[in-house]
């Protein structure tokens, strides 16, 4: 049986979850926000962070460009798209600058993007992809992942606790150590997501005339000075600033190290994780449990599961069997 965190954790979840995602491939057509924004913050350090300060601009733009080509927006997705995309290129301008002197702290190794697989004997077979390894200046290797939350991520937070506790950490080192970096664990870089929204200008914060015009002391164009509501672009420039006033609201970096013990704690539940699945698999015995279908946001799910749909039959719009 091959496994990853991500079907781990899914499993661990809900059953029902990973029948319909791991088992039937269902997904949503479209991706939810909370997972394209996920996905673009990644790409974002995946292809803007290892690149010198002065490129990393026009490399934001470029990336964001692709992931939000216009060719392919819907009409009435075109400002939400707008102002997330703003949203993102700020944020990760406002993140870049935070994490300035401290990235100066790591050499940083990028691994190819493929799958590493781990062998444990006699069939299972972990999987999973590790993308950045920092170096500090003392020679110690991590694993760098980047995640993004809608929780508190100050010193001593739940938040914090859930992921000491949590196996990503000795999954990714035993991942790591198969493609051949000794790791001594795994460095988490988060990033929770503001949750402002474009407003109504103040005066005060609009500037200048003609075409010397500004807002909270930037460029802007005539159209957007005259806006009723925020362009995505005045957004954009809010957004950066209301960061870099409370930085540590939005961003924590912190390294989780890994012990032996916890390698043969992991590889404990991946392995019992396996056995259970095949079991349930083999009987059809999967279970939900209601009380995870709103936990975190709605479940992407829950237009299947809240109206009795039998996924095996039919699928209600804006679903996809891949
Ligand atoms: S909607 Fe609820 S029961 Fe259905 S898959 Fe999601 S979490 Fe599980």
């Amino acid at each position: 049986m091959k496994l990853s965190y991500s079907k781990i954790r899914t499993y661990r979840t809900c059953q029902t979850e990973y029948w319909l995602s791991y088992i039937l491939g269902i997904r949503r057509s479209e991706d939810e926000d909370r997972f394209r924004i996920g996905t673009n913050w990644h790409d974002l350090q995946a292809h803007v962070t290892p690149l010198p300060l002065n490129e990393q601009l026009a490399a934001a733009i470029e990336t964001l460009d692709k992931a939000y080509n216009v060719e392919h927006i819907p009409e009435h997705l075109m400002e939400k798209f707008a102002v997330e995309y703003r949203k993102l290129l700020h944020s990760y301008l406002a993140w870049s600058e935070y994490w300035k002197e401290d990235n100066k702290r790591y050499g940083i190794y990028v691994l190819p993007e493929q799958r590493i697989e781990v062998k444990y004997p006699p069939a299972l077979h972990l999987i999973g992809v590790v993308d950045l390894i920092p170096e500090d200046k003392k020679g110690k290797l991590w694993v760098r992942e980047y995640k993004t939350t809608s929780e508190d991520i100050a010193d001593g937070s739940d938040y914090w606790k859930n992921v000491q506790r949590d196996i990503q950490t000795p999954i990714y080192v035993i991942l790591a150590r198969a493609a051949g970096f000794d790791v001594q664990g795994v460095q988490y870089d988060v990033f929770r997501k503001p949750q402002i929204k474009p407003k109504k200008p103040v005066k005060k914060d609009l500037s200048g005339e003609g075409t010397q015009i500004s807002y909270l002391g930037v460029t802007v164009t005539p159209d957007d000075f005259s806006a009723e509501l925020e362009t995505p672009v005045m957004f954009g420039i809010r957004l950066q600033q209301h960061i870099m006033e409370k930085p540590e609201y939005y961003f924590a970096r912190k390294e989780i190290p890994c012990t032996q013990a916890d390698i043969d704690r992991a590889w404990r539940t991946i392995q019992n994780t396996a056995k259970q699945i095949k079991y349930v698999m083999k009987n059809h015995l999967w279970v939900d449990d209601p009380q995870r279908c709103l936990e975190y946001g709605k479940c992407q799910y829950w237009s299947i599961c809240s109206n009795n749909i039998d996924p095996e039959k039919e699928l209600p719009i804006g679903f996809e069997r891949k």
